[in-house]
């Protein structure tokens, strides 16, 4: 699939639910979320269904993400269905890790090839602090089972705030040098609980490069799979790398091949903005095939040449970052 600018879209990031175990400051209020009806949520066979008419369409890769994925109840039977796609190669997990060490075995037999693991600090305080009462033990056992299960690769998400966890850029780098770790450093973005955002507490990659290029010997490099928006270094005479995503400082639009589906079936085009198309509404309706297809088409074809953050802000009507899958 080809979108307006020509860029080849090949990628769908599903949210299989708005819920979560963690109510991470920036991305969650304290009281959690309004929650949806179980029947506003896409079934499991909905969503296979979406997927395999996205997969005639050209989507090759899927990302299970949310709120948080693993609190969606039998996750295993869903990349069991998917990962069995003629045309999916590729099905990963963006997850908070807590329920990981628990359900790794299952995803894995059921098809899953690698899983992204968010952690924003290495400290136990600041883990509880910022997670408004998570264990970072829980976290750290995620880390762990993911490598003894042999994913590969395996990414750590980790959101740089200013003042918060800037003074540990070294630590997570000190991780990727002895741990085969993929340390991602995630510009702060303005979705979400945008009252905690502000523009100085942005880290800016290049600066974060900076600190680390004093202290390691960085090549640029790839990983084995899944590089995505990320520049990978590898840290020279370590097992793993470090890798910046940079959406505020460098956006990387015209490199973007995503699409986005909803936990209540909207499809679309960006994060940030543009149109929604109501893919579950279509399924429920018994609309052919050619239906979601135009729907498909058409959301593609709304597809921005690149997003407004940190210009305009967050709508206060749009949804929120755990609502469209981060
Ligand atoms: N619950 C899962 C998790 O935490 O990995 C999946 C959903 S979460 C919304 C996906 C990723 O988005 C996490 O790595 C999280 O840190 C990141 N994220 C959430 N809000 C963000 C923001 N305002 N700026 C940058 N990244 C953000
Ligand atoms: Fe939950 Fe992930 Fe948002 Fe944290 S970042 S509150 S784990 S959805």
């Amino acid at each position: 699939m080809l979108d307006r600018l020509e860029r080849e879209i090949n990628y769908l990031r599903i949210s299989v639910t708005d819920r979560c175990n963690l109510r991470c400051r920036y991305c969650m209020p304290p009281e959690g979320i309004f929650l949806k009806e179980h029947r506003d949520i896409l079934s499991f066979e909905e969503i296979e269904k979406i997927v395999r008419i996205g997969a005639e369409l050209g989507i090759r890769k899927i990302r299970l993400t949310g709120g948080e994925p693993l609190i969606r109840r039998n996750l295993p039977d869903l990349v069991y269905k998917i990962s069995r796609i003629e045309g999916i190669d590729d099905v990963a997990i963006t997850t908070n890790g807590i329920l990981f060490p628990a359900l790794a075995a299952p995803l894995k037999e059921a098809g899953l090839n690698r899983v992204n693991i968010s952690l924003d600090t290495l400290q136990k305080d600041r883990y509880h602090y910022i997670t408004r009462g998570g264990d970072i033990t829980a976290a750290f056992k995620a880390l762990e089972t993911a490598l003894a299960e042999g994913m590969e690769p395996v990414k750590v998400n980790t959101v740089l705030i200013k003042g918060f966890n800037d003074d540990e850029i070294l630590d997570f780098c000190r991780l990727a040098f002895d741990q085969p770790l993929h340390i991602r450093f995630i510009e702060f973005m303005p979705v979400g609980e945008v009252k905690y955002w502000h523009r100085e507490s942005m880290v800016r990659n290049s600066d974060v490069l900076s600190t680390v290029s004093k202290h390691y010997v960085l090549k640029p490099g790839k990983i084995s799979r899944g590089n995505g928006p990320a520049k990978y270094f590898v840290l020279e005479g370590g097992k793993g790398s470090i890798g910046f995503i940079s959406p505020m400082s460098n956006h990387f639009c015209s490199e973007c091949n995503r699409l986005r589906l909803t936990a209540d079936g909207k499809l679309r085009a960006c994060l940030y903005g543009g149109k929604e198309q109501d893919l579950k509404e279509a399924l429920r309706n018994n609309q052919p095939t050619e239906e979601i297809k135009r729907i498909f088409t058409e959301t593609l074809l709304s597809k921005p040449e690149r997003h407004a953050m940190g210009e305009k802000p967050w709508g206060t009507r749009d949804r929120k970052m755990f609502q469209i899958g981060g």
